[in-house]
């Protein structure tokens, strides 16, 4: 028998879409949305533009994602 593990959540709000990690949503974990790091800190247009259409607007991002990305990824 195969039961879904998230039936409580069909679509897991508290994820990013973008890397699987979680976003820290304070609507998600139940808090103030003023009180969320994304009314400080400024979301990345380019990865706003990333995002599948499906997703925008439902589902947040995490700050990492929400960072501009340098076009060189020069990982060490
Ligand atoms: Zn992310």
């Amino acid at each position: 028998m195969s039961s879904p593990v998230t039936k409580n959540q069909p679509l897991d709000t508290s994820l990013c879409p973008l890397c699987g990690q979680a976003n820290q949503c304070a609507i998600s974990a139940g808090l103030p949305p003023e009180s969320c790091w994304c009314m400080q800190t400024t979301v990345s247009q380019q990865a706003l533009a990333r995002l599948p259409s499906e997703v925008r607007g439902k589902r947040c991002i995490c700050p990492a994602c929400a960072q501009d990305i340098p076009s060189d990824s020069n990982h060490t």
